[in-house]
């Protein structure tokens, strides 16, 4: 037979010398949660190996992840006091202002990328500002309840300008608000940071994936969804129509949100969009389930987890948020 594809199988070093994709802890950013409410860590049940870190002691957590050669973190926050506007998130002394300031202090030159979203900071759980809540936030012609697009995106403004003050590197808008990169983008500027850069959540899906953050953050939505503005799991052209939008508006990474079930999207986001780098985010029940089928004793975790951090790179994606960071970058340099 002329070709004989087992040929290049044949050894380890082989093998290694014909793959195609490479993954390395330098591809990884590890997401953190830090919170007002805790003296000690705090395991979350449905995310087995991922804790809720008082905020001063954070550091703790962005220096393991370092050692370990991951370069990034990625910042969430639980605040001891939730209303209706999110204060929290932008205040100076907020949650995660504290953990940057934690995270900067124990390991100087760590990337410290912020969540800019308010569902973490308001009683009702939603991403924004409401429909209905207040006088000023009353605008006939939408459901009560509704979050007021323009509105949210002054406050997300605010809170990327309050993160980047605290020390952030890179603020990453997960609300899915049109005309949020812009907005974000506009704000930093008049603040004097037209340095940092903006990793969008271009495509993110109102996805069943997300329970187990929902737990961490303590985010979850007390009544209705986020389909008014998270995206239909059954749209791919929307995906890359959303993400055109957000190149236009300044944004710097772009970002495919869940990535397992949205590996499609990965690809024809890495295809259309080829000059950005592309970040995927496997998200927590992705790794809840995997977890779950590790503890069961019906899979490998090792070798799934990485085979699926390997299909996340092979899909396109430059970068993975996975809360599988550490153990992918401990398994890597074994
Ligand atoms: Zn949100």
């Amino acid at each position: 037979m002329i070709r004989r594809l087992r040929r290049l199988r044949l050894t380890p070093q082989l093998r290694g010398m014909v793959r195609e994709t490479t993954l390395a802890p330098s591809d990884l950013i590890y997401p953190v949660f830090a919170t007002a409410a805790a003296s000690a860590p705090k395991p979350i049940a449905s995310m087995p190996g991922i804790s809720q870190w008082p905020v001063d002691r954070i550091g703790e957590e962005a220096a393991d992840a370092a050692s370990l050669g991951i370069p990034a973190v990625l910042v969430f926050g639980i605040p001891a006091e939730k209303d209706p506007v999110g204060s929290d998130a932008y205040a100076a002394d907020g949650i995660v202002q504290r953990a940057v300031r934690e995270i900067r202090k124990a390991v100087p030159d760590m990337v410290i990328v912020t969540d800019v979203c308010l569902c973490e900071y308001t009683d009702h759980g939603h991403c924004g500002v409401l429909n209905g809540s207040t006088n000023d936030l009353t605008r006939p012609g939408l459901p009560d309840g509704y979050v007021l697009n323009d509105e949210s995106v002054n406050l997300l403004g605010r809170i990327a300008v309050s993160q980047s003050e605290a020390g952030a590197d890179i603020v990453a808008p997960s609300a899915m608000l049109d005309g949020m990169v812009a907005g974000i983008r506009t704000a930093l500027d008049g603040a004097g940071y037209t340095h940092l850069p903006i990793m969008s959540y271009s495509a993110k899906y109102a996805s069943g994936f997300y329970g187990p953050f929902r737990d961490a953050a303590e985010g979850a939505p007390k009544s209705g969804d986020r389909a008014s503005h998270q995206m239909d799991p059954a749209n791919a052209r929307e995906a890359l129509t959303e993400s055109a939008l957000d190149i236009e508006e300044g944004a710097d990474f772009l970002m495919v949100k869940p990535a397992l079930a949205y590996l499609d999207i990965i690809r024809a986001t890495r295809d259309r969009f080829p000059d950005l780098p592309l970040a995927a985010y496997n998200v927590s029940g992705e790794y809840a389930m995997i977890k779950a089928a590790a503890q069961a004793g019906w899979l490998d975790e090792r070798r799934g987890a990485l085979e699926v951090l390997t299909g996340i790179r092979r899909a396109g994606a430059d970068l993975i948020i996975t809360y599988h960071a550490k153990d992918a970058a401990r398994w890597l340099s074994a």
